[in-house]
């Protein structure tokens, strides 16, 4: 069963359903030359693909580009149905950092036919979270800096206060589609920066006191 770590006392959290939300900050749909939508762009992955630190990234044989999309993570400690904007929070236990992998090539084919994603978001790895901290450990989920070095070199910088769909709105808008469970994680979008990893790369995340470090596996 994939798990994550809940600090400070390492309780083994089993996870449930991957949500993801796509294009979420402006100069990242600039950048893929995305429009905005009205309402936030929802995707899964599987519980499968889910990795913590002390596995490596491995690059699917079907995809040449490969992208890091650096991404605030939720984890879900309450169960909501309709939740409310207001009370959004409350169903928040969790804050990490992590990667939504993106085979980017695959996903262009894709979306260019109008097909699902899954492929391209949803393989073996393609899902990495740095352990979380408790939600109260950051007292503005609004307000929230993360930055990736890939091999030491700046690659991407996030805050949260430049989300298009802000926390409170992104619990609302997917309990309004079906029920959120404790254990279920939230990916909430990248900033801009994306860019192909390659084997040997050594990726490290930060947000606020939590890092967390992949490396891609070798061919
Ligand atoms: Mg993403």
């Amino acid at each position: 069963m994939p798990s994550i770590n809940l600090l400070p006392d390492h309780p083994r959290v089993d996870v449930g359903t991957i949500y993801c939300i796509g294009r979420n900050y402006i100069k990242h749909i600039q950048e893929l030359e995305n429009e905005v939508n009205a309402e936030p762009v929802l995707f899964l992955k599987p519980a499968a693909s889910l990795i913590t630190q002390h596995r490596e990234i491995e690059l699917p044989a079907f995809s040449a580009d490969v992208h890091h999309e650096t991404e605030m993570v939720l984890l879900v400690g309450r169960e909501g149905r309709n939740v409310a904007e207001e009370h959004a929070l409350h169903h928040i236990a969790g804050v990490g950092v992590g990667l939504d992998l993106t085979a980017r090539d695959t996903q262009t084919a894709l979306r260019d036919k109008g097909l699902p994603w899954t492929v391209s978001k949803g393989f073996e790895t393609a899902a990495c979270v740095s352990d979380f901290l408790p939600r109260q450990s950051f007292p503005d989920l609004s307000d929230v800096r993360f930055a990736l070095q890939v091999n030491g070199v700046q690659r991407q910088e996030g805050d949260t206060s430049l989300m298009i769909f802000s926390v409170p709105r992104i619990v609302a808008f997917i309990s309004s589609i079906v029920t959120l469970l404790p254990g279920d994680l939230i990916f909430t979008g990248t900033p801009h920066g994306v860019a192909a990893i390659a084997p040997g790369d050594r990726l490290d995340l930060t947000m606020g006191e939590l890092s967390a470090t992949f490396t891609v596996r070798h061919a």
